[in-house]
This record gives C-alpha cells, sequence and structure tokens, in this order.
C-alpha cells in the first residue's frame, strides 16, 4: 500500500500517544538503505549508524575487501555490492538488489566521492588536466545524479523515500579544493534542489549534507599530496590515487587538531559520526518536511573568516 509521510507519524517514530518520546528511538526501523562509498570513512560512519537505528543495508563501493569485511561484521543486517557509482549499471544493480533481497527502498545515501589530485599544478585553473577534471566529475557528479534517478524510481511506486547526499563546504564556498571537486560539490547542492523540486511530487524528500575536514582516508591522502607537491614541482607523476593509504593515529590526530584550529566551534573534535548522524536526521522521519536542504556540519567554519588567510 502507498505510505505518506504523515503515516510514519505516531509510535514507530519514536513518540508514544502522549507525544513523549520513547526512550530507545530507532530512526529506520525496518528501513531499508543503501550507502554508496560505504565501506570506509564517513560511508562507513553512516552504514554503522544506521543500522543501530535498525536499518537494512546495502553497501556500495568499489573497494570490495574493505567493503566484504564491513558488511561480515555486521551480519545479517548489511550486505555489499561492487558498484562503481560512474557507471549506470552498477548503480541500477544495487538498487535492484537492495529491492529484491528486502522488498522495497527506503533510503540512498549518495555518499561516495574522490577529491582528485591535490598537487599544485593540478589546483591551478592555469594547469589542471582535463581528463582528470573529467574523472572526478563522473563519480562526485554524474554518480548522485545517477542514484538520484535509479533510487528515485525504486521509491516512487511506495510514494516514500529519502535520498541524502554528501556534498561539502567546497559547495559552498570556493578556494577549498581543486576545481573539478569544487565543480562537483556545487553540482551535488543544485542537483539536490532539483531533484527536491520534481520528486517532492511523489513524496520523495531530497537533501544534502555538507561536511568540513573529517579526518578520513581521503582527507588525509590530500594533506600529503599536499606535501609531496611543494617538495617538488613534477611530483604529480608520482602520485598513485588509486592507493589510498590507511591514515596513522598520529595523522589522524594531526588533521583533527588543524579542523580544530579552523572551527569556530571550540572543545570538541569532528568525527565521522557527526557527518552520519546529520544524514540520519534527513534519511528519518524526523525531516519529513525538509526537501531540497543543504545541512552543513562544519564547526561553525563556513560562516566565520577563519578560513582567510
Ligand atoms: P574516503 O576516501 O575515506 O571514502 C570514500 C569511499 O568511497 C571509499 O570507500 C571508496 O572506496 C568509495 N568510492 C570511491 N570512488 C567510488 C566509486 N566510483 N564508486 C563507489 N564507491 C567509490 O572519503 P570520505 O572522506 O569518507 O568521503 C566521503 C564523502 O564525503 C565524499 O563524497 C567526500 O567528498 C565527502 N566529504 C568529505 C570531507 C572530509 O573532510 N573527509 C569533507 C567534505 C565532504
Amino acid at each position: 500500500p502507498a505510505m505518506s509521510p504523515s503515516s510514519h507519524h505516531g509510535g514507530a517514530h519514536g513518540w508514544d500517544a502522549s507525544g513523549a518520546p520513547t526512550p530507545m528511538h530507532k530512526r529506520l526501523d525496518g528501513k531499508v538503505a543503501i550507502v554508496t562509498g560505504g565501506a570506509r570513512g564517513i560511508g562507513e560512519a553512516i552504514v554503522r549508524l544506521f543500522v543501530k537505528h535498525g536499518a537494512k543495508v546495502v553497501i556500495a563501493d568499489i573497494d570490495e575487501a574493505a567493503g566484504e569485511a564491513l558488511a561480515a561484521s555486521l551480519v545479517p543486517h548489511v550486505a555489499f555490492v561492487r558498484c562503481d557509482v560512474s557507471v549506470e549499471e552498477d548503480v541500477e544493480r544495487a538498487v535492484d538488489r537492495a529491492v529484491s533481497r528486502h522488498g522495497r527502498l527506503d533510503v540512498f545515501c549518495n555518499n561516495a566521492g574522490i577529491l582528485g589530485r591535490q598537487t599544485r599544478a593540478a589546483k591551478s585553473i592555469l594547469s589542471f588536466d582535463a581528463g582528470e577534471f573529467d574523472r572526478v566529475l563522473r563519480v562526485n557528479a554524474l554518480g548522485t545524479a545517477l542514484g538520484m534517478k535509479h533510487a528515485g524510481r525504486a521509491m516512487m511506486a511506495r510514494r516514500y523515500g529519502s535520498i541524502v547526499s554528501v556534498a561539502s563546504v567546497a559547495g559552498v564556498l570556493g578556494g577549498l579544493g581543486p576545481h573539478a571537486y569544487t565543480a562537483s560539490k556545487h553540482a551535488i547542492v543544485g542537483l539536490t534542489k532539483n531533484a527536491a523540486c520534481e520528486l517532492g511530487a511523489h513524496g520523495i524528500r531530497v537533501n544534502c549534507v555538507s561536511p568540513f575536514g573529517v579526518a578520513t582516508p581521503m582527507l588525509i591522502n590530500a594533506w600529503r599530496q599536499g606535501h609531496d607537491a611543494s617538495a617538488a614541482d613534477d611530483a604529480d607523476a608520482d602520485i598513485d590515487l588509486d592507493k589510498i593509504a590507511v591514515p596513522s593515529d598520529q595523522e589522524v590526530e594531526k588533521m583533527e587538531e588543524v579542523v580544530r584550529s579552523l572551527a569556530t566551534l571550540k572543545g570538541s573534535t569532528l568525527r565521522p559520526r557527526d557527518i552520519a548522524e546529520a544524514v540520519l536526521f534527513l534519511a528519518s522521519d524526523d525531516s519529513r518536511y525538509v526537501s531540497g536542504h543543504n545541512l552543513v556540519v562544519d564547526g561553525g567554519v563556513t560562516t566565520s573568516r577563519n578560513l582567510i588567510g
């Protein structure tokens, strides 16, 4: 039967008949979710939090070893499907897998993303590489649009669903990353608004979350690339973008310290879990009237002058 968002209000939503919150508010109880790029980093935190809140999750990632291992550790709540989000058949297959396994799709999280090259040459509009630009746009922008397309199709039948994409503060401000990355993240914010306008008529909400500076393998790898690039201008050739080494505890701590110094909010450290909580809010019925929104999670950075100079 078709479900309207309003039919999700009430006891199952975390309040008892008198309107008081129930003790363990499982915000995705019985829901089925797909998380792209869910094998590590922010995506892994989203997968773990979704499971904690009662969801069945399908991880869609290109990293089979990490994805399978995470799924195995969360059996029977999580399954893995190999999926390159820039390949339409892969995205379609991931959606089909979730629907055939669980009979429905409630949440689709477009989290997979790549930064691309971080060297000085790669970062300049005067010398960036067209092929690398295309690669980043294909994964981040096209990949997100394909997720919206196939998730939207699957969700339409039941007139219910939430699509949450992970953009970035680089989707709001300039000067924070390579041109391709900035363009691709602005594209995600734009796609979110457009898709929200269209899919709202089918009861589907579309939102995004924009993190700043989470000490994941992506960010630490970028930091390493930046250091390599300043040591030698021709360092581009030596960087293997597909090999992102697992960061050491010291590297994570150092990165967290840099982010803490930029955040206007003092006294806490931004963790992948903080991004996952924002995604959970937008994925669940707690945000049942929120659509087309970009929820920035940045410790106040983008509203301050701290990023300048
Ligand atoms: P990460 O590199 O640590 O993890 C990314 C995951 O995506 C990996 O599991 C990887 O295998 C997967 N992936 C990469 N390309 C893929 C593809 N083509 N198809 C499917 N899966 C693919 O990165 P992260 O920091 O956890 O980033 C997750 C998201 O958050 C990205 O969209 C990123 O742009 C965004 N983000 C991160 C930060 C940050 O500070 N870390 C800030 C803003 C936005």
